[in-house]
């Protein structure tokens, strides 16, 4: 066998065991590092603008059910990715959720805010 593995860090040829990644723990440390502040800058972001979202909703739905255009919320920096669940009813109304404030499309670029008892 000629395949030559390199370390997914620096780059070396490894020698030694075929599934091995990595030149040095070094150098695995390093990666691993880097991989896992990647995921907790992610996390901390969408949890961050979830956080936001739940904010515009809760603010716009002072009285647990009001009519807005969807411009608002787009002004207000809301972000329609960014839910927590989905509630479809009976009826088949699809209802999403950013914790306990939710969202139902009435259509004509309306939607009518809704409160969750928890
Ligand atoms: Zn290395």
């Amino acid at each position: 066998m000629t395949d030559e593995k390199h370390c997914l860090e620096c780059g070396e040829v490894i020698l030694g065991r075929s599934d091995k990644k990595f030149c040095s723990d070094a150098c695995r440390n390093a990666y691993n590092n880097r991989q896992n502040k990647v995921s907790v800058n992610l996390i901390r972001n969408t949890n961050r603008h979830l956080k936001k979202n739940w904010r515009i909703l809760t603010d716009l739905n002072a009285t647990g059910k009001t009519k807005v255009h969807r411009s608002k919320l787009v002004k207000a920096g809301f972000d329609f990715d960014l839910i927590t669940g989905i509630y479809t009813t009976k009826k088949q109304s699809v209802y999403y959720f950013v914790y306990d404030q939710g969202y139902l499309d009435i259509g004509g670029g309306f939607y009518m805010l809704v409160k969750r008892d928890v």
